[in-house]
C-alpha cells in the first residue's frame, strides 16, 4: 500500500462551516444525555448516603446506617443500586448509585470485598457481551462503574489492614478516591497527621489511585492533578441539614463546640472533592474507566478468548487427524 504523505496546512478562499462540528457534537451529546456510575464503599454508619447526598445537593439515597447499637450489622454485602436523573441547565446526568451496605462490618470481614470486585468486573463483563453481539446496540447501556468512593473511618491512626487489602484489589479495577470519613471527629492536627500517615501506607503498599501520570496531559492539567493527589485523602464532612451561620443557611452540623459548614474551605475539604468529582474531572473518570480500566479487562478477556479457541481448535484437527490417518495394514494402506 502506498504511504500517505503528511498533509499540508492549506489556506481556505472562504467560509466552509466545519467548525460548527463541536457544536454539533455537543447537541448530539446533549439529547443523549451523560452516565455516570458511582460506588461507595466503607463501613456502615461512616456517612455514605449522606455524602453522595451532599455532593449532588439531593435527596438520591436514604440514609438508614445503623444509628443504635442495639441494631444488628448486616450479615453480608447486599449491593443496591438507585438511578436518579438529575438536571442542571440543559443537561442531563443519569447517575447510578451503588451502595455496599455491610462492608468491613463483621468480626471476621475476611473476604467481604469479594461482592464489590464482582460486581465491578460484572459490569464490565456485561459492557464485553454487548459489544461482541453481531446486532451491537447503537448506544450500549453503560453501567460500568466510573468512581469508587471509599471511606477511611476517622480514627486517627492509620488503615486498618483490610482496608489496604481492599484498595489494592479495588484500584485494579477501578478508579478509587479515598476520603476520610466524618472529618470533623478529628482535629485539624490528628487530620493532618493521619493523611500523612495514610498516605505513607499507600505508598508503602504502592498502591496506585486515580488520577493517573499520562503522557497526554497539559502542564495546566497536570498541576491541577498533582494538587489533588496532594489533597487526596479528601477530609470531609457531610451533611443534608442547613445551619444558619451569620445569618446565611447553609449546608452543615452542629456538634457541642460549634458549627461546621460543609462547604467552606477551612472546616473540611468537601468542596475540593466535590469540584475534583463533578467540575473537574467527570468526563476524565468516565474516559479513564473506558480507556484503562474496562480496556484492561476486555484485553484480557479476548486473549483468553483466543487461546481456548485455538486450544479448542488444535484438539478438533488433532482428532481429525487421527481418524482420517490412513491405517497401515498387512495389504497396504486402509482408509
Ligand atoms: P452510611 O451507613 O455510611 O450510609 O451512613 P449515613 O449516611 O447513613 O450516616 C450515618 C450517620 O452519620 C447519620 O446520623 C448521619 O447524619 C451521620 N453523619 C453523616 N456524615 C457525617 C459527618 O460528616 N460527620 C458527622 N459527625 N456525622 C455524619
Ligand atoms: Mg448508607
Amino acid at each position: 500500500m502506498a504511504a500517505i504523505a503528511e498533509p499540508q496546512k492549506m489556506n481556505l478562499n472562504g467560509y466552509v462551516g466545519f467548525d460548527s462540528i463541536t457544536s454539533q457534537i455537543e447537541k448530539k451529546l446533549l439529547k443523549r444525555g451523560f452516565q455516570f456510575n458511582v460506588i461507595v464503599v466503607g463501613q456502615t454508619g461512616l456517612g455514605k448516603s449522606t455524602l453522595i447526598n451532599t455532593i449532588f445537593a439531593a435527596h438520591l439515597i436514604d440514609s438508614k446506617g445503623r444509628t443504635s447499637a442495639e441494631e444488628p450489622f448486616r450479615q453480608t454485602t447486599e449491593i443496591q443500586t438507585v438511578s436518579h436523573l438529575i438536571e442542571e441547565n440543559g443537561i442531563r446526568l443519569r447517575l447510578n448509585i451503588v451502595d455496599t451496605p455491610g462492608y468491613g462490618d463483621q468480626v471476621n470481614n475476611e473476604n467481604c470485598w469479594e461482592p464489590i470486585i464482582k460486581y465491578i468486573k460484572d459490569q464490565h463483563s456485561a459492557y464485553l457481551r454487548k459489544e461482541l453481539t453481531a446486532m451491537r446496540e447503537r448506544y450500549i447501556q453503560d453501567t460500568r462503574i466510573h468512581c469508587c468512593l471509599f471511606f477511611i473511618s476517622p480514627t486517627g491512626h492509620a488503615l486498618k489492614p483490610i482496608d489496604l487489602v481492599v484498595l489494592k484489589k479495588l484500584s485494579e479495577v477501578v478508579n478509587v478516591v479515598p476520603v476520610i470519613a466524618k472529618s470533623d471527629s478529628l482535629t485539624m492536627e490528628e487530620r493532618i497527621a493521619f493523611k500523612h500517615r495514610i498516605k505513607s501506607e499507600l505508598g508503602f503498599h504502592n498502591i496506585k489511585l486515580y488520577p493517573y501520570d499520562s503522557d497526554e496531559l497539559d502542564d495546566n492539567e497536570r498541576a491541577l492533578n498533582d494538587r489533588i493527589k496532594q489533597t487526596i485523602p479528601f477530609a470531609i464532612v457531610g451533611s443534608e441539614k442547613n445551619v444558619v451561620i451569620d445569618g446565611k443557611s447553609v449546608r452543615g452540623r452542629r456538634n457541642r463546640w460549634g458549627v461546621i459548614n460543609v462547604e467552606n474551605e477551612n472546616h473540611c475539604e468537601f468542596v475540593h472533592l466535590r469540584d475534583f468529582l463533578t467540575r473537574t474531572h467527570l468526563q476524565d473518570l468516565i474516559e479513564t474507566t473506558a480507556q484503562i480500566h474496562y480496556e484492561a479487562f476486555r484485553s484480557k478477556q479476548l486473549l483468553a478468548l483466543k487461546e481456548t479457541s485455538s486450544k479448542q481448535h488444535e484438539q478438533q484437527q488433532q482428532q481429525q487427524s487421527q481418524t482420517v490417518q490412513p491405517q497401515v495394514g498387512p495389504g497396504g494402506p486402509v482408509i
